[in-house]
């Protein structure tokens, strides 16, 4: 009698950015793949607002390396140009100090020399041999720490990375990323400039490892650029790709809890019904897994102790105006960077001359706001909740925004705002499952937290974690480089 093999099956708990990818790598390794997502749309973090002919990103505004994203379609067979297309940023950000100083960071590592040289008397090659050694360090570190289960230590602690610790060591890697580019830069202004890295992660400048200086490379020898559609295209062609493929997914379903007896995840349980799978993948914040799926299983504190990292305020304005001074991303710098990230991390508080983030996606998508108004993103960082209560601030920071943008800009933009939509930390804790409102999980604010993010497995058999707050860390591409770990190590252990 003939016997027909059935599929291996696949819970992804969580469709955001990792939520998506790791589904489509399952589907693609055979799996019958069901995810389950408490709202009712894919993205996460990575989400959206309509307020009649605005639109607005809620999350990530900032996007490199798109071949990531790419890889996915690539997987598939399919062309990722005909589900979305990107455009390349010429001028990543513009900075604006006080004095009215500004800094128009292009993405070119020569125009930014050139603009560096211009506006602070700085040889261009200061810069360009910056960028040139972040470009080698990342190429050395990237495929041994970024792209592997570095907690696999048989596996992966052999000479492989002998050669990327060496060459850390060489550059002082254990030093403050803030130290480094005081020594090296000297200049105040271009050291706050490179500081303001440390935030990619949430983290703080003045304590994390200079190792992330890399992201400058990012940024300047790679690129930065933003998807003709807005951000949440993202996500959202990641998701009709999933269904193609034969994804299913459960939308308005909150997991409850992960099933699993004697160490072993055998099935999930939501919405009254218990639903059973080879394997578990959980693309929720791995505090908040241990804690509300996990109640009863001592979950491993080792990974778990690590700082926070910082929450954000944000403003999203319609605004009856346009701004040809700025660009699609500008930072307003506070005068003390370095007491800005006290505030936040020692003292938990928000601080009184915040750096303000002012993303207006409308100046290429063209569809994000009517013709002559623009779409103002504004946020500013905010330290994460803490329990259990947190002092909200919103009326007294929204003041301060208001007028530092009056101060900086020349701009009295409360003339303007014809609608306004808040997000505070609580509400990026509530809408996306995220521990504290923290916006990447653990800090990167020592070398251990930087290196000892919780793994993609777990001390349960058949369960795997992937998403910003396990290793390598969160922003999109460390997202899909973590579903692409989860799935290799699934397909490791797996093989059907
Ligand atoms: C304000 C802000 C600005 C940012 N800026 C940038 C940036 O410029 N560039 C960048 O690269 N990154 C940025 N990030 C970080 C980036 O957005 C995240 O690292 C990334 O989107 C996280 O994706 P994730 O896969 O970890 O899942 P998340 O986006 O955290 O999604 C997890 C999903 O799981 C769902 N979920 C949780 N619990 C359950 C449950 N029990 N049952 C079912 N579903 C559940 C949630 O509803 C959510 O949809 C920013 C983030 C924020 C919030």
């Amino acid at each position: 009698m003939k016997q027909t093999l059935k599929n291996k099956t696949a819970i992804v708990i969580g469709a955001g950015i990792a939520g998506l990818a790791v589904a489509i790598r399952l589907r693609k390794m055979n799996y019958d793949v069901l995810v389950f997502e408490t709202n009712d749309t894919a993205g996460g973090k990575a989400s959206e607002y309509q307020w009649q002919q605005f639109r607005f990103d809620c999350g990530p505004s900032l996007f490199t390396l798109p071949a990531l994203v790419d890889e996915l379609w690539t997987l598939c067979h399919k062309n990722p140009r005909s589900y979305f297309e990107y455009e390349t940023l010429k001028i990543v950000t513009k900075y604006f100090y006080e004095n009215n100083l500004t800094i128009d960071s292009y993405s070119s590592p020569q125009l930014f020399a050139q603009e560096v040289k211009k506006k602070l008397y700085i040889e261009e090659r200061i810069v360009l041999n910056f960028l040139s050694q972040q470009e080698k360090t990342y190429n050395k570190i990237a495929p041994v720490f970024l792209e592997n289960a570095i907690h696999q230590w048989g596996k992966i602690f052999r000479w492989k990375m002998f050669f990327p610790m060496l060459h850390l060591m060489q550059f002082k890697f254990l030093k403050s990323l803030n130290s480094i580019n005081q020594n090296y830069f000297k200049h105040p202004a271009l050291v706050r400039l490179f500081n303001r890295y440390g935030t990619y992660n949430g983290s703080n400048p003045y304590k994390m490892p200079s190792l992330f200086n890399i992201i400058s490379h990012l940024e300047h020898n790679v690129g930065a650029y933003l998807p003709s559609n807005g951000i949440h295209a993202i996500p959202k062609a990641m998701h009709q790709l999933a269904v193609e493929e034969g994804v299913q997914f459960l939308f308005q379903q909150r997991v409850e809890t992960i099933i699993q007896s004697n160490k072993n995840a055998t099935a999930v349980f939501a919405n009254g019904q218990t639903y059973s799978a080879d394997v578990v993948v959980s693309n929720m914040d791995v505090q908040l897994t241990y804690e509300k799926l996990l109640p009863n299983f001592p979950a491993p504190k080792k990974y778990l102790n690590n700082e926070i990292s910082t929450s954000a305020l944000i403003f999203q304005w319609a605004v009856g105006l346009s701004s040809p001074s700025l660009e699609v991303h500008n930072i307003l710098f506070a005068e003390d960077y370095q007491q800005e990230f006290e505030s936040l991390f020692t003292k938990k508080k928000y601080y009184h001359d915040p750096s303000i983030y002012i993303y207006i996606s409308s100046k290429i998508v063209a569809n994000d706001a009517p013709t002559g108004k623009e779409n103002w993103f504004v946020m500013i960082n905010a330290p994460h909740l803490t329990k259990p209560d947190s002092p909200i601030d919103t009326a007294a920071m929204r003041t301060i925004v208001l007028n530092k943008i009056q101060q900086r800009l020349d701009i009295d933009l409360a003339k303007y705002i014809e609608h306004e939509h808040v997000i505070e930390p609580a509400d990026i804790a509530s809408n996306t499952n995220s521990y504290l409102g923290s916006l990447y999980g653990a800090s990167s604010n020592s070398l251990m937290s930087a290196f000892w993010r919780h793994p993609n497995f777990s001390p349960i058999k058949n369960l795997y974690f992937c998403g910003g707050t396990v290793h390598p860390g969160g922003g999109i591409p460390l997202c899909l480089l973590s579903a692409k770990i989860t799935a290799g190590l699934i397909e490791e252990n797996h093989s059907l």
